[in-house]
Parts: C-alpha cells; structure tokens; sequence
C-alpha cells in the first residue's frame, strides 16, 4: 500500500470514529479519492491532516471532515445529477462523480475562472473528468442549463439560501449549504418533498470563504 493510501485510510477511519463520516457511500469514496492530487504541490504531504490547506487566489480545499459531514448530509447515490457551487481545487467535485458513478453527472460552478482550470487538470489526472463538467460563472444563481438536480452542495457561505438553487432542486432533492454571516455559518440541510415544501434541518458550526454573486455576498 503506498503512503497516502495508508494515511487516507487511517484518516477516514478517524472519521467515521467521530461521527464526521456517516454514510457509506460518502465513506467508500473518501477511501478512494486521493486528496493528495488536489493540493498545491508543496502542501501534498499534509493532505491527510484534517486541516482546510489554501490553493490560491484567497480560497481554501475544505478540511477532510467538513467534506465529510457535508457528503454525509447530501446522501448522493449512483445515477445522481448533482450540482456544485464553489469547484476549488474540484476534490468535492470528485468525491461526488466517484458516488454518482457512469450513469450520473456532476455540474460544478466555479467564479474563478484559474481554479476551475486547475481543477479540470485535477479531475483530468485522476480520472474523473468524464463524469465532472466545470463550469465557470456565477454559481449563486445556479446552473439553469441542466436543471432540475437531485443533490445540490454549495461550499462557500451564503448570507441566505440562493433562490435559484431552491428552484433547481428536484422534488424530494437534498441542498447542503453553509448559512450565516461573514466569519460564522451553519450548515443547513434542506429537503424539498415531492409536494415542493420545504424542511430544514441545522447542523454543524462552520467557517466557509464567501458565495460572491447576485445571490450570495457582494465582493
Ligand atoms: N469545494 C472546493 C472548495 C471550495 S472553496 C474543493 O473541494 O476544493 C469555495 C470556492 O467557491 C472558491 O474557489 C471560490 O472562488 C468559489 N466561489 C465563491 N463564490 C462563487 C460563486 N458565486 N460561484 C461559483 N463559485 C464561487
């Protein structure tokens, strides 16, 4: 087994041990993507500390738990359409085409349009690019384009849940995003019935870089 393969696996043991990683599918493919392939060169070795590491122009790669505890939330399955909002470095990204599997796609909206080119090269290396259309543009309004999705995940903070991604959820979709201010978010987990209400369930404390766009903050 090769060295990250041994601290990947001791660290999503870890996780599901803390409770951070409670669903199967979010768990076999956090065993399976290799974050290593999504950090800045220099940062590789500290790919498996549960640490958010930074990858350029101000944005940051998750911690390995919040991916976790928001992958868990979302419950994508095989054959799922899901859409992402804030690609980053595009492990999220791969970590959602890895559960979506062949018959599923993953649409993921990144304002930056250097990440979303470094995250193509990322998703491209390790094999993922099939499954993962990236998309530059405003992410808080959504990707109309390919609407309506069964999962949406948004990984920057919005002051609100964006309109449009209600909107482009499927009746009895799952949306995963961190609401709140500035410097404090919580994630809020929202499920849309196949009536079209609305529920929604607060979850952990977080701290995410800003949605910056129509719906999310003004820069
Ligand atoms: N999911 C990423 C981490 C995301 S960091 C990963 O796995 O690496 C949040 C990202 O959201 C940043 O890259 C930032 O540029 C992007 N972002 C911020 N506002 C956005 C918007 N309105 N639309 C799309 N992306 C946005």
């Amino acid at each position: 087994m090769g060295e990250y393969e041994e601290q990947r696996r001791r660290l999503v043991e870890l996780l599901v041990e803390e409770g951070a990683l409670f669903d199967e599918y979010a768990q076999r493919a956090m065993l399976r993507v290799p974050r290593e392939e999504f950090v800045p060169e220099h940062l590789r070795h500290m790919a498996y500390i549960d640490e958010p590491l930074p990858i350029g122009h101000g944005q940051t790669i998750s911690a390995p738990s919040m991916v976790a505890i928001m992958t868990s939330h979302l419950k994508a399955r095989p054959g799922h359409k899901v859409l992402e909002i804030g690609t980053g470095s595009g492990y999220q990204a791969a970590i959602l085409a890895e559960i979506v599997g062949d018959e599923g796609h993953v649409y993921t909206v990144e304002r930056i349009p250097e990440l979303a080119e470094t995250a193509r090269r990322n998703l491209e290396r390790t094999g993922y690019a099939k499954r993962v259309t990236v998309i530059v543009g405003d992410g808080s309004q959504g990707y109309r384009e390919k609407a309506p999705y069964d999962r949406i995940i948004v990984t920057a903070s919005s002051p609100d849940i964006p309109r449009p991604l209600i909107e482009q959820l499927k009746p009895g979709g799952i949306l995963v995003i961190p609401v709140g201010d500035r410097y404090m978010q919580r994630l809020y987990i929202v499920y849309k019935d196949k009536h079209g209400s609305l529920r929604i369930e607060k979850g952990v404390y977080c701290l995410f870089v800003p949605l910056i766009g129509k719906y999310g903050w003004t820069a």
